[in-house]
């Protein structure tokens, strides 16, 4: 199995959409428990790790690296 890496400041694109229609959501804090915000609506949830990187689908825009 793929293990995912992320890091703080990322954007990624989750497996289901927000209720909003976005599915893509910045990592804002990481921790046990990892926040994300939604791009589309700026609404703000915290998930437990395990939970998000099973409904994390990729990293879209890595936040310190050259890669756009
Ligand atoms: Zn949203």
């Amino acid at each position: 199995m793929e293990r995912k890496v992320f890091q703080l400041g990322d954007v990624v694109q989750m497996k289901k959409p927000h209720p909003c229609g976005t599915n893509e959501m910045e990592i804002i804090r990481m921790g046990m428990d990892i926040r994300i915000k939604c791009t589309g609506c700026q609404h703000s949830v915290l998930v437990p790790r395990a939970k998000f990187e099973k409904n994390m689908k990729k990293v879209l825009r890595a936040a310190k690296s050259g890669l756009e």
